[in-house]
């Protein structure tokens, strides 16, 4: 779970290729859990530069998930690149550092970080996902309904809204 950095460390402005895999399991997040499956590969290169150590590279997770718009769950590969510095000890207060204790560096909270802050924050199990009736709750991607959505559900309303200022125009 971790790298050896120690001769980047040593020899400052070398760059020293990494790869890792990781299995994260679930990540904790207040939006709702991140569940990944199998390992994460991580791949990058590590370099010192005045005293700390820069660790570029990408990651890639591939994630179980479901759908913000009909529910289904599905499973979706994501690449998410990343570039961050490592202070040996504690790093100072107003830092975005991450510590390291002298020659490893343990990748998983920098790994983790990365895929909370890069998810998209809206998840489609595809693009022209149509999603749940709002009258009838079915899934409009497996069957259809005779609901009569544009009187019935709010986004009627809005349709109606729309024709005015069309309108008006
Ligand atoms: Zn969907
Ligand atoms: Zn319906």
């Amino acid at each position: 779970m971790s790298i050896d950095v120690s001769l980047a460390k040593r020899n400052e402005g070398v760059q020293y290729p990494f790869e890792e895999n990781l299995s994260l399991g679930t990540i904790p997040y207040e939006m709702g859990d991140i569940h990944t499956i199998g390992e994460t590969a991580v791949e990058g290169i590590a370099m010192g530069a005045d005293g700390k150590i820069l660790l570029n590279g990408s990651i890639v997770v591939l994630l179980s998930q479901v759908c913000d718009r009909c529910a289904e769950p599905f499973e979706r590969e994501y690449r998410f690149d990343f570039s961050e510095l490592f202070t040996d000890g504690q790093p100072e207060e107003d830092s975005d550092d991450y510590p390291f204790q002298s020659e490893r560096i343990d990748l998983e909270k920098m790994v983790q970080d990365c895929i909370v802050l890069q998810l998209p924050a809206v998840n489609l199990c595809m693009e022209t996902c149509r999603g749940l009736c709002p009258v009838c709750g079915i899934n409009r991607n497996h069957a259809n309904c005779n609901c009569n959505i544009e009187i019935s559900g709010p986004f009627g309303v809005l349709a109606g809204l729309m024709d005015r200022v069309k309108e008006d125009e």
